[in-house]
């Protein structure tokens, strides 16, 4: 029985380092996929094999929709908007998904903050250039005081601009580039959209021309470990089985965030980056009502950002309601959901309840919900800087790692684009030159 074991794993091992033209692709969320169709695109690559490894059992990442009754909810990436992701929208387009309208542009049941809060940011923006290296919640209570500050923030629903690394700077960023609180920007008016299948639609999409351009997909493969041999890389994978399989790579690209690069064993980002990472939870709760009793309430695709632990509650047609909370409130919940499912739906609609100033006893009893925690939900660079390369290479650029962290829309699709389709790159180039350098010595 060992015996065989080994015989086959000396197999695997053989007829890997033989087969050496592979280009390897760990990850199949939004970037490798995006890495692997460009690559899959280029007649530099016609003599390489295409592979795409992941550790799950399905493609796209933290683009996860599943079905409920007749519709789709997205538990991870949710909406876009063109004039923020001209990629997204593009590949949307060229790939004929459907989209509908974001419609969570309009609050309602306003926050006390509201009020003059547009006028507010814009004259604080305005002092963030003589700012020195406070948060954003320090420059904040520089110029408001500690108690408007809470407020200011509280009124904006995203628990992220409390944390000490998040700058005036990438905080207006959030400010601006959130759909809820765009209107208190200068892109008050954004268009937003989201997929009437869910964002594992485009992902889906992705797989299948990725599948029918050549593509290899490997699920269930978490790479634990490689190394670096001459010009190869072997690369090591727990199976669904607990048996390690090897692969055999000429390039590889590791479509991972950097939580997940963290978590191997290569010394990242020391020797990778002179950047250090972070990453804030995230959670999206939905519940299921036997009658849209909210239309009552004039609520239909509105959202009211609150302050209690919902922070964000939108009202999906007469579909369902859903809340979305980031940081510290995305902990909280993820602790409610660890009791029993009664006491978790009881403390969401006495929160609901009070949001709108009704008595819970007016509400009906949900019939069902789902909801989803992410561990690190959005990832990105501490030191944000647009210097910060879109690719990391290593082991004279055959080992190479991407991520939409690396890229200014970190913690969005668009990142992730850009992200995979740049490492694309960064191999079509070596290859390229590769192929010049064969040339001139045939000439020679
Ligand atoms: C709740 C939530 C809401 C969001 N909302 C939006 C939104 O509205 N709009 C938007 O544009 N973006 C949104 N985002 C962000 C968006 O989902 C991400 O930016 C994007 O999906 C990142 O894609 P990625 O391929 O870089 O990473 P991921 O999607 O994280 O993919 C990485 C893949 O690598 C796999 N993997 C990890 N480790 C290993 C390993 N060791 N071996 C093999 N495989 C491995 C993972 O299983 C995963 O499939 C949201 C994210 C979350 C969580």
């Amino acid at each position: 029985m060992l015996k065989n074991k080994y015989s086959i794993l000396f197999t695997l091992r053989y007829f890997t380092v033989i087969n050496n033209k592979v280009i390897s692709i760990v990850g199949a969320g939004i970037s490798g996929l995006s890495c692997a169709l460009k690559l899959a695109g280029s007649k530099l690559t016609k003599d390489y094999t295409l592979r795409i490894f992941e550790d799950g059992e399905r493609i796209g990442g933290r683009a996860h929709s599943i079905k409920v009754d007749d519709f789709s909810i997205d538990l991870g990436a949710g909406r876009f908007s063109p004039a923020l992701h001209p990629n997204v929208a593009q590949l949307l387009n060229e790939l004929k998904e459907e989209i509908e309208v974001f419609p969570f542009t309009k609050i309602v049941c306003p926050h006390p903050q509201h009020k003059g809060l547009k006028e507010i940011l814009a004259q604080l923006k305005l002092k963030i250039a003589s700012s020195h290296n406070e948060s954003f919640f320090q420059f904040l209570c520089q110029h408001m005081g500690h108690e408007k500050s809470h407020a200011i923030i509280n009124a904006l629903g995203y628990d992220s601009l409390y944390l000490p690394q998040i700058s005036p700077k990438i905080a207006y960023d959030i400010i601006e580039k959130h759909p809820e609180i765009q209107c208190f920007s200068e892109n008050e008016g954004y268009e937003w959209f989201n997929l009437v299948d869910g964002f594992a639609a485009l992902a889906k999409s992705l797989y299948q021309q990725a599948a029918k351009s050549g593509v290899d997909f490997y699920f269930e493969h978490q790479l634990i470990n490689f190394q670096t041999k001459s010009a190869n890389t072997l690369l090591e994978f727990a199976g669904s089985e607990q048996q390690e399989i090897w692969h055999n790579s000429a390039y590889t690209v590791l479509a991972l965030p950097p939580t997940a690069m963290s978590s191997l064993n290569i010394d990242f980002p020391n020797s990778w980056s002179d950047f250090s990472y972070g990453s804030i939870p995230l959670f999206k709760g939905f519940i299921f009502f036997d009658h849209p009793w909210w239309k009552d309430y004039e609520l239909e695709n509105k959202v009211t950002i609150v302050d209690n632990p919902l922070r964000k509650i939108y009202f999906k047609s007469d579909k369902y309601i859903f809340f979305y909370t980031d940081s510290a409130y995305a902990d909280f919940w993820l602790e409610e959901t660890n009791k029993s499912e009664d006491e978790y739906i009881n403390t969401v609609m006495g929160l609901i309840a009070k949001a709108l100033n009704i008595s819970i006893k007016e509400l009906p009893r949900p019939i069902s919900n789902k909801f989803k925690y992410w561990p690190s939900g959005v990832e990105f660079a501490l030191e944000t800087s647009p210097d910060h390369p879109p690719v990391l290479s290593k082991y004279n650029g055959k080992v190479i790692a991407t991520s939409d962290a690396y890229t200014p829309h970190c913690g969005w699709m668009e990142g992730g684009i850009i992200a995979g389709r740049s490492a694309a790159d960064h191999i079509l180039k070596q290859l390229e030159k590769s192929d010049v350098e064969k040339v001139a010595a045939e000439i020679n």
